[in-house]
């Protein structure tokens, strides 16, 4: 019983990081690519490839953060929607190992 609220707190917690950097990741490869789309000529600037280095680490960070935290804590895998989509709200049930990671 205490493991079961071990889990729950745990898979909470990771998915408070991946809103965090995950998202957020996310959001600064938009803007940064946004920003380039949006600016003519954009090669040409100095200031390019600091823009879109941010944005690739933001790329990165976000890709890499939503799949690592989106992970099962009791075994390691990610549960997925039956449309392999990685869900944005905290799965009630890992469809793995069937554990329950969430009250709700
Ligand atoms: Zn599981």
């Amino acid at each position: 019983m205490n493991k079961q609220r071990d889990l729950k707190q745990q898979y909470k917690h990771q998915l408070t990081l991946r809103r965090k950097y995950g998202y957020s990741g996310l959001l600064i490869f938009i803007i940064s690519i946004a920003s380039l789309a949006l600016i003519p000529e954009p090669i040409v600037k100095p200031w390019f490839f600091v823009v879109l280095a941010v944005g690739i680490v933001g790329f990165i960070v976000g890709l890499f953060g939503i799949n690592y935290w989106s992970r099962c804590p009791a075994c390691n895998k990610i549960p997925r929607q039956s449309n392999g989509a990685i869900p944005i709200t905290p799965m009630s049930k890992c469809p793995h190992c069937g554990v329950s990671l969430n009250d709700d």
